[in-house]
């Protein structure tokens, strides 16, 4: 078997996960398949996923940002041995009793064993270059990174911990859109978060930034990734409500083919400013730093009335 094909067939067993697999996520390649080797999903070249790890999973090749898991992210952005989990044990469940071709919580259960995680965010308080902030870093790996009940709750608790204690939010955002085995719980997680934010924005005048990743759509976009007060993407990331096919339909009309990348965006002012992952945290720090004598910055509260 050529290198190739070996690479190909791990790439079609991760479409069928087995519950036996290890929960181990520091193996797992960039697209959640285990493994010594992956392929750059852009220029297609090999690489070796410890290497690629220590690159901070950009292709050595052409520079492509290929998926990072949360742990890994969390690893990049946060001072080492500062990290602390908020909100661990919130766990999902179903309310609609959903099934496809599988249900909702077989679903989960093989979600949950392949990545480690109780759901599709991470939320916690940590120190970048000795600055606390609240992170929220979503995981693709789980579900696609779809926002239910439980990534909305654990975010809005963050935020509202956040305004609390007068720290700066950063959420990552890496997700496929709303949860639809949750039906509309998933989709009111949009509204309860962007009220969270208001209150830590515009009541508190505290800072939250946002930071798109490959792929950061649905209704994850249509709410808090483009509330940022400062919003990050990196480089080529797709960035989108609707999909490319959608609205083609809708329009009648074709799309260029750079429609929906952080570039796109970027040029035509949607977002602020396109960063490497590697500079992302010397971004984050200098820009927490130069928020320090922002004039309106206070110390976080939850104000009783709005201003
Ligand atoms: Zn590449």
């Amino acid at each position: 078997m050529s290198i190739l094909a070996w690479i190909e067939d791990r790439r079609k067993q991760k479409l069928k996960p087995e519950l036996d697999q290890t929960t181990d996520n520091k193996v797992l390649g960039s697209d959640g398949s285990q493994g010594l080797w992956t392929r750059c999903d852009s220029c297609g070249i090999i690489l070796y996923i410890k290497h690629l790890k220590s690159n901070q999973r950009v292709c050595f090749g052409c520079g492509y940002h290929l998926q990072m898991n949360s742990n890994e992210r969390i690893e990049s952005l946060i001072d080492s041995s500062t990290w602390r989990p908020l909100y661990e044990t919130v766990s999902p469940c179903d309310p609609l009793t959903f099934k496809d071709q599988k249900t909702y919580p077989e679903r989960l259960l093989e979600a949950q064993h392949r990545t480690g995680l109780q759901d599709a965010v991470q939320t916690g308080t940590g120190l970048i270059d000795g600055i606390p902030v609240a992170l929220g870093v979503m995981d693709f790996h789980f579900m696609g990174g779809s926002m239910g009940s439980v990534v909305g709750e654990k975010i809005t608790r963050l935020i509202e911990y956040a305004t609390k204690k007068g720290l700066t939010v950063i959420l990552i955002c890496a997700s496929g859109g709303a949860r639809m085995q949750e039906g509309i719980l998933s989709l009111m997680q949009m509204a309860k978060i962007s009220a969270a934010l208001h209150v830590h924005q515009s009541c508190a005048n505290l800072l939250y930034i946002s930071v798109l990743t490959s792929p950061t759509t649905g209704g994850v976009t249509a709410s808090f990734a483009m509330l940022g007060d400062l919003i990050f993407a990196e480089p080529k990331a797709l960035i989108g409500f609707a999909g490319r096919r959608v609205i083609e339909q809708t329009l009648q009309e074709q799309l260029p083919d750079n429609f929906q990348t952080a570039e796109y965006l970027l040029h035509h002012g949607l977002i602020d400013l396109i960063i490497c992952r590697s500079f992302l945290k010397q971004a984050v720090s200098e820009t927490l730093n130069f928020y320090k004598y922002a004039p309106f910055k206070r110390s976080g509260y939850i104000p009783t009335k709005m201003n």
